[in-house]
């Protein structure tokens, strides 16, 4: 998958040099290229950014330096998914990164100050797929964060990346409801046990227990979660 960032802060995206996502750059499996949306300006200082038309607080990024960079970076692509990350977009879920996953192509045009000329977008939908995604229901400084977090959702879906894809389907979100409790050695710690029931050995006691967990969580932490409920 090739994956082609565009913002005005590249060393935010230093740390996809790291760890799952680092090798599985270093392995071929995912091809990040991160670019630096002032390299699309043409005067002394470098300029993305103007007053609002109408008025109001804050600036607004300018659609030149946007126009041309979409234009270079989905050249010679066949209709990429363009997701401009937006607090007024639809939310990002597991949903969402296993649906990216199946593309070749993704650009990220994360967003600062107030936001992008909203003609970009309409520009952006004829060079490729547009998808306005938010992180959540908050405001942060920029695109950058909510791209990232995004970059690892669909990144650790590539066949390949994580090592164990059984790990991949057994987590939260995965079948609708959140993951059960997990414990490690040793079975006792500081005067807190493992539940007995997963030092049984009794494999189907244990996924009915875990089952039974799952919704017990869900119900607690996200009733919004329960199917009819
Ligand atoms: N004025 C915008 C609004 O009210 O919708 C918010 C602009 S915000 C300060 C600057 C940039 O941060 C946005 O263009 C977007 O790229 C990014 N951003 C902020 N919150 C976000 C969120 N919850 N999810 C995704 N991106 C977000």
């Amino acid at each position: 998958m090739r994956i082609d960032v565009l913002t005005i802060f590249p060393s935010f995206f230093d740390v996809l040099e790291v760890s799952l996502l680092g090798k599985a750059r270093g392995a071929g499996l995912l091809d990040v290229r991160v670019h630096d949306l002032r390299d699309w300006t043409h005067d002394r200082h470098r300029t993305v950014d103007d007053t609002p038309y109408g008025g109001g607080a804050g600036m607004v990024m300018k659609p030149e330096p946007w126009g041309e960079a979409l234009d270079a970076v989905t050249e010679g692509s066949e209709r990429p998914v363009i997701v401009f990350p937006s607090p007024a977009g639809e939310v990002f879920s597991q949903r969402t990164a296993r649906a990216l996953v199946e593309t070749d192509h993704l650009v990220f045009g994360c967003g600062r100050y107030e936001g992008i000329d909203e003609r970009v977008f309409a520009y952006a939908a004829t060079l490729g797929e547009v998808r306005l995604m938010s992180l959540g229901d908050y405001v942060l400084n920029g695109g950058e964060v909510a791209a990232m977090a995004m970059i690892e959702a669909v990144g650790r879906l590539i066949p390949g990346v994580v090592g164990n894809p059984e790990s991949l389907v057994e987590e939260s979100h995965e079948d609708g409801l959140l993951e059960y409790p997990s414990y490690t050695k040793p079975s006792s710690w500081r005067g807190y046990e493992v539940p007995p029931i997963l030092l049984s050995g009794n494999h189907g006691a244990i996924a009915d227990w875990r089952r039974a967990q799952q919704i017990v969580r869900t119900r607690e932490r996200r009733p919004d979660l329960m199917p009819g409920e």
